[in-house]
C-alpha cells in the first residue's frame, strides 16, 4: 500500500514555524524626524483598512485630529481606530496610561456619537498608570530647570510615569482590581515620591486621596483591561492586519534621538512588537511618516533650524503650532541626513512625504546632506552634545517651484522641479516614497506602494 513519505524539510503539522503560516500584512507608522509629521492623516488612511489598531509607545501628549465624514475628532490616548466601526483598538503596555484623562476622553469621544465597549478597546492589563503625582513632578522640575535644561515636556506626567515603571515602582491597570494590591504599590510608589517632592518643596502625597481616586476609577477602566499580548497573537495567527500606530518621532526616541531633548520611551518601529507583546517577526512592513521640511518643539539641537524669513514661512504656510500645547514649531530645511538615519534605526521600508505643498513658492530650496565638524564631513549626527553643538549642516540648493502642489493626487499634476526634489529626498535617504501628501485631506495623497498589500 501507498504510504506517503514526509519530507524532512517540512515539519510534521503542528510544529510549523508560526510565521509561515501567517498572512504577513503589519504595518508599523512610526514618525521620523522630531514629531508632528502629519502622522494622523496616514493613519486614519490605513486604520480604515486594518482589523486592529494599536498603541504602543507614549501616552497622552500624543495629539491626534482626525476628520471623518466630516466630524473633527480629537485623540491623545485613546488609538485612531476608535472612530471607525468594526475595528478592534488596543492600548498595549509600552504606553503609559493617565486613567483619568482616559475616561474623559472615552466620555467626549461618545459624545460625538462613537461606540466604544470592551470588545472594540482593549487595554493591556501590564500597563502603567499615570497617576496625578506624576504630573506634578514633571511641571515642578520643568519650574525649577534653568535654561538650556528644561525639556520641554507636556508637563502630563509621562516621564516619570516611566521613570517609575522602570524604576519597579508602578501601579498597573492590573492591580486596580485587587484593593490590598493597590494599596501595597501606592505605599512602595510613595517610599520613593515623598522625599523626592520633599527636595522640590512639594507637600507630600496626600496618601488615603490618591488611594481614594484609584478605587473610584478602577470600575471604570477595568472593563478594558486584557492580556494584549494574547489577543493580539491569535489576531495575528487568524490573519488579521495590525496597525501600529507610532507617536512623536525617531529623533525624541530615548536612546537613539537627541538625548537629554527626548521623549521617555522608545519611539523606533522595534517598540511596536515589545510595546504590545508580540515577537519581531509580527512587523512586516514600516512606513516612516516624513515631513517635506522639519520642525521641532522644544528645547534641544536642530542643525537645519532657520531663524529668518524662510523659517517663518514655513511656519505660517504649514500651521506649525503644536495641537496638544499650541506652541510654536521651529522650524528649518529638509535634513536629509537625520532622515537617513532614523529610516536605518527603524528599518523603514518606505515614506510617507508630507506637506510638499508648504514649499510652494520658495525660489531656492535647501537639503542638509551632511555634516561639518572642525573641517571633517560627517554623514551622521554624532551622539555627543558638545560635536552636534559644533555640526554645521552642509547644504545642497535646489530650484523651488512657482506652481501650486497643494490637493495634487497624480504624480501628472506636479511641476518637474517638485518631482525632482522627491526624487532627491528618496536618493539622500535611501527608501522610497510610498505614499505623498499635499494637503490636509485624505483625497489628497499620491499612492505609489500600499503598505498592506502583501
Ligand atoms: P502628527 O502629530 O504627526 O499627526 O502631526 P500633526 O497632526 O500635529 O500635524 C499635521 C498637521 O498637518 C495637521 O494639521 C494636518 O492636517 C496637516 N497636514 C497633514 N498632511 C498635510 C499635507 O500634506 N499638507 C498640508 N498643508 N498639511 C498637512
Amino acid at each position: 500500500m501507498f504510504r506517503p513519505v514526509r519530507h524532512p524539510a517540512i515539519p510534521a503539522r503542528g510544529l510549523e514555524p508560526v510565521a509561515e503560516r501567517i498572512i504577513m500584512a503589519n504595518v508599523v507608522v512610526v514618525g521620523a524626524q522630531w514629531g508632528d509629521e502629519g502622522k494622523g492623516k496616514i493613519v486614519d488612511w490605513l486604520s480604515e483598512r486594518a482589523d486592529v489598531i494599536a498603541r504602543f509607545q507614549g501616552g497622552h501628549n500624543a495629539g491626534h485630529t482626525l476628520v471623518v465624514d466630516g466630524k473633527v475628532y480629537k485623540l491623545n490616548a485613546l488609538p485612531s481606530g476608535v472612530v471607525r466601526g468594526g475595528k478592534l483598538s488596543v492600548i498595549g503596555n509600552g504606553v503609559v496610561l493617565d486613567p483619568w484623562h482616559l475616561v474623559r476622553e472615552i466620555a467626549a469621544i461618545r459624545e460625538q456619537g462613537v461606540t466604544i465597549t470592551p470588545e472594540t478597546l482593549m487595554i493591556a492589563e501590564n500597563t502603567p498608570l499615570i497617576l496625578p503625582i506624576h504630573g506634578e513632578l514633571d511641571r515642578a522640575r520643568e519650574e525649577a530647570a534653568s535654561k538650556g535644561t528644561k525639556i520641554g515636556t507636556t508637563g502630563r506626567g509621562i516621564g516619570p510615569a516611566y521613570e517609575d515603571k522602570v524604576g519597579r515602582r508602578s501601579v498597573r491597570v492590573a492591580d486596580l482590581a485587587d484593593d490590598a494590591t493597590l494599596v501595597a504599590r501606592v505605599d512602595r510608589a510613595l517610599q520613593h515620591h515623598d522625599p523626592l517632592r520633599r527636595g522640590l518643596g512639594i507637600a507630600p502625597v496626600d496618601r488615603d486621596a490618591l488611594i481614594a481616586q484609584l478605587r473610584e476609577i478602577a470600575p471604570q477602566i477595568l472593563p478594558y483591561a486584557a492580556p494584549v499580548w494574547k489577543v493580539l497573537n491569535e489576531k495575528r495567527r487568524a490573519g488579521k492586519r495590525i496597525l501600529f500606530e507610532g507617536a512623536q518621532g525617531a529623533l525624541l526616541d530615548i536612546d537613539f534621538g537627541t538625548y537629554p531633548f527626548v521623549t521617555s520611551s522608545n519611539v523606533i518601529a522595534g517598540q511596536a512588537a515589545t510595546g504590545v507583546g508580540l515577537g519581531p517577526g509580527a512587523i512586516n512592513y514600516v512606513l516612516g511618516i516624513v515631513k517635506a521640511y522639519t520642525t521641532r518643539v522644544g528645547e534641544g539641537p536642530f542643525p537645519t533650524e532657520l531663524d529668518d524669513a524662510d523659517g517663518n514661512r514655513l511656519g505660517t504656510r504649514g500651521h506649525e503650532f503644536g495641537t496638544v500645547t499650541g506652541r510654536k514649531r521651529r522650524c528649518g530645511w529638509f535634513d536629509a541626513c537625520l532622515v537617513r538615519q532614523t529610516c536605518a534605526t527603524s528599518g523603514v521600508n518606505g515614506i510617507a512625504l508630507t506637506k510638499l505643498d508648504v514649499l510652494d513658492g520658495f525660489d531656492t530650496l535647501k537639503i542638509c546632506v551632511g555634516y561639518d565638524l572642525d573641517g571633517a564631513r560627517l554623514d551622521y549626527l554624532p551622539t555627543a552634545a558638545e560635536q552636534q553643538a559644533r555640526c554645521t549642516p552642509v547644504y545642497e540648493e535646489m530650484p523651488g517651484w512657482s506652481q501650486s502642489t497643494e490637493g495634487a493626487r497624480s504624480w501628472a499634476e506636479l511641476p518637474a522641479e517638485a518631482i525632482k526634489y522627491v526624487r532627491r529626498v528618496e536618493e539622500l535617504i535611501g527608501c522610497p516614497v510610498a505614499l505623498l501628501s499635499t494637503s490636509p485631506e485624505r483625497e489628497d495623497t499620491i499612492l505609489v506602494t500600499d503598505p498592506f498589500a502583501d
